[in-house]
């Protein structure tokens, strides 16, 4: 039996379309149907070479959710024809991490979509471990992409010890910011105060509930204090990935307060440790992907609408290797909000 995939054949080259064999599961996984798989910039990435793949062809897309379809023996919490969205690193379960809960640091870890075949296909073969039953009440477009940027915005708030009546700084508002603000929400927070260049998104950022802060005009930081009665916010996100930034983003915090760094740069960043961290016990904090354990609370946020993506935020395109690649194309310099999943015709 064969289906349909789209591949990365050759780095730097648009992926291909080709018909592969339907995985063969073993007793501890399922196989699924792919009912969405998102585009995300890391698929860009992967393409042009910047990310290294190193076993090839491979079928991208770490984004999925779709109807099970066949179970391994092993697998008892899942049953076919059950809705699932799929959490992307799969870990071995039995090494020091695994056995903590951090399986983000698993010595034989695998990423979905770059280590092993993702979801640009009709069908995926992953753990049953990996997968999480969601309602209907989710649209399967959601429970993909839900569980890239918005499982790592939940990770995020989760290292910052984040809770109820918190202030928070966001520095960046592309798909993590988006889903940071609607998570902060989520959690009841005090004010949040998005800090952005780009005129289209700060207006997006106000109109969603967050005061504006146009870092183009003066300095950030001082526009926080100023905002904050000389205080300062309890948390800072540092979404972008600029040493600069978190510098910024360290600077905002008023005393106790935590900065979580989600943004990648080799950038070296200076901070005084005794005026701008030690005498304030402010916390620095890196972020890496997101917990399995973290997946059934970003449902629950889904389910309940705290965590939205209103239907002209997201684009549809055909499981098809043209229609892939103009989508890579595109995002390269997307500044919108809008997000492209593919969704195989023969389920839509
Ligand atoms: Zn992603
Ligand atoms: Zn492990």
């Amino acid at each position: 039996m064969e289906m349909r995939a789209v591949r990365l054949v050759q780095v730097g080259k648009p992926l291909e379309e080709s018909d592969i064999p339907i995985p063969e599961i073993g007793s501890s996984d399922i196989l699924i149907r792919v009912a969405a798989a998102g585009i995300c910039h890391s698929d860009v990435h992967y393409r042009a070479g910047i990310s290294k793949i190193d076993r090839l062809p491979l079928s991208l897309g770490h984004e999925v959710a779709g109807r099970v379809k066949e179970v391994g023996s092993d697998v008892t919490h899942l049953s076919a024809g059950d809705r699932v969205c799929v959490h992307y690193l799969v870990s071995c379960g039995s090494c020091e991490f695994c056995v903590r809960g951090l399986e983000q640091f698993c010595r034989s870890g695998q990423m979905i979509g770059k280590h092993r075949d993702g979801g640009y296909a009709e069908f995926i073969k992953v753990p049953g471990a990996n997968a999480f039953p969601f309602s209907n009440e989710i649209p399967f477009e959601v429970g993909a992409i839900m569980m890239c940027s918005s499982a790592t915005a939940l990770h995020a708030l989760n290292k910052a010890r984040f809770k109820a009546g918190d202030s928070i700084a966001i520095f960046g508002f592309g798909g993590l910011g988006f889903s940071a603000l609607q998570l902060a929400r989520a959690f009841d927070c005090g004010e949040i105060y998005v800090v952005e260049i780009n005129p289209a998104k700060l207006v997006s950022a106000a109109s969603m509930g967050a005061i504006a802060i146009d870092a183009r005009s003066a300095d950030p930081v001082e526009q926080v204090k100023e905002a904050t009665a000389g205080k300062g916010v309890d948390v800072a996100l540092e979404l972008i990935g600029s040493a600069k930034t978190m510098r910024q983003a360290v600077l905002c915090l008023r005393p106790l307060g935590r900065a979580a760094l989600v943004g990648l740069t080799a950038e070296s960043m200076s901070i005084l440790p005794y005026t701008e961290l030690i005498n304030k016990e402010a916390e620095i904090i890196g972020v890496s992907d997101h917990l399995a354990t973290e997946v059934p609370a970003l449902i629950e946020f889904a389910r309940n609408g705290k965590l939205r993506f209103p239907p002209e935020t997201l684009r549809v395109v055909d499981l098809d290797a043209a229609q892939i690649n103009a989508a890579l194309d595109a995002l390269e310099d997307s500044i919108d909000h809008v997000r492209t999943v593919i969704v195989p015709s023969s389920d839509k």
